[in-house]
């Protein structure tokens, strides 16, 4: 055989059986909703947050490691700041996150979010969307043209766990400030500081380090997959609102017509015996009562030993849940049921 014949065969069949010398990028459905990450400043110094029409492509396109880290797909749902969200918005994008995760071609998908109330969007997802894809959410505290912004970074360490084989079935997570934390337990701790999302004192799940993804744990709490909630059964949600404890009173407003009512109460949930009894009466009435507290991070139970018997009332313990994250769970259990000991057990599970 003919040298050329030789090195002819060699290409024919490094083409048909040798692997491709680039790994294949992971294709990632990127949606944004607003907040700082995507939007921008009114100038330099005075830090003045503005929605912007500055896309997530725009920060992506500015930024060429970040598109040989994955195949991005854009898509603007909203853009408000995250104060504007309601639970419409909710199932909006829930519908279109399960949409996603559906279509074969992605991989994981990534959330922009204002941080506000991310924590909120965070856990309805992760309480309706049936994958073991990634699902990520992330948000930041500087604008996108702070001259010191967090929104590049966080985006890249979103991207990098988004397309890494361990984030898969660990339910939604929210990635900032190098850190992976579940949707269950993350909060807005404070206003300003870059640190702003973190964990409650359950922990976070592992660290982003540049290219470095390190998990050390997972929730076992029901999420996603394993979660009792499927969004494509959801169009509507019941109403459930917060009523505040203080020295004193309780702020409800029992004006509006609710189908349940979250308690942040003092201490472990603690109510006085006059507003017990106004709450036994909305008990009563089929207006579910779940008592959470003020309290940062503080878990509740239905136990003999506290000083309210959630069983005897037919009210249930929100666990380690705060008051607004209770108020999804309550509101997605009430589209459920309305028998208080099922509702109680979601509570325990979820
Ligand atoms: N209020 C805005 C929001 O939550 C603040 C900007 C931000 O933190 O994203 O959208």
């Amino acid at each position: 055989m003919k040298l050329k014949h030789v090195i002819a065969l060699y290409i024919i069949a490094s083409l048909l059986f040798c692997k491709p010398l680039v790994a294949e990028l992971k294709t990632i459905q990127l949606i944004t909703m607003g907040g700082a990450i995507t939007g921008t400043q009114k100038d330099a110094l005075s830090g003045k947050f503005k929605l912007s029409s500055r896309s997530a492509e725009t920060l992506v396109a500015g930024n060429i490691e970040i598109l040989e880290l994955a195949d991005i797909k854009f898509k603007e749902l909203f853009n408000i700041p995250s104060q504007e969200i309601t639970t419409e918005h909710w199932i909006k994008l829930a519908k279109e996150v399960d949409k996603a995760v559906n279509n074969i071609t992605n991989d994981a998908v990534i959330i922009t979010h204002g941080t506000d109330t991310l924590e909120e969007t965070a856990y309805f997802l992760n309480l309706t969307i049936k994958t073991k894809k990634p699902i990520i959410i992330t948000g930041a505290i500087r604008a996108a043209l702070h001259p010191s912004s967090d929104s590049t970074q966080n985006l890249i360490d979103s991207i990098r766990v988004a397309t890494h084989p361990n984030a898969s079935n660990k339910g939604v997570l929210v990635v900032a400030n190098g850190k992976i934390i579940s949707a269950r337990q993350i909060q807005k701790n404070y206003n300003h500081s870059l640190d702003a999302l973190e964990s409650s004192e359950i922990g976070i799940l592992g660290y982003v380090h540049n290219e470095i993804i390190d998990f050390h744990t997972a929730s076992i709490k029901k999420h996603t997959l394993y979660s009792e909630f499927d969004i494509k059964t959801i169009e509507d949600l019941p109403t459930v609102d917060i009523a505040y404890a203080y020295s004193g009173g309780l702020s409800a407003n029992l004006k509006n017509k609710v189908n349940g009512l979250i308690i942040a109460g003092v201490g472990s949930g603690n109510i006085s015996k006059k507003n017990i009894a106004i709450l036994k009466k909305l008990q009563k009435n089929n207006i579910q009562i779940v008592r959470s507290t003020r309290n940062i991070g503080a878990p509740l139970y239905s136990t003999i030993g506290s000083e309210i018997n959630d069983k005897y009332l037919e009210f249930v313990s929100s666990n380690n849940l705060s008051p607004q994250k209770a108020r999804i769970l309550l509101m997605l259990a009430l589209h459920k049921t309305k028998d208080p000991n099922k509702i109680r057990s979601y509570f325990e599970n979820h």
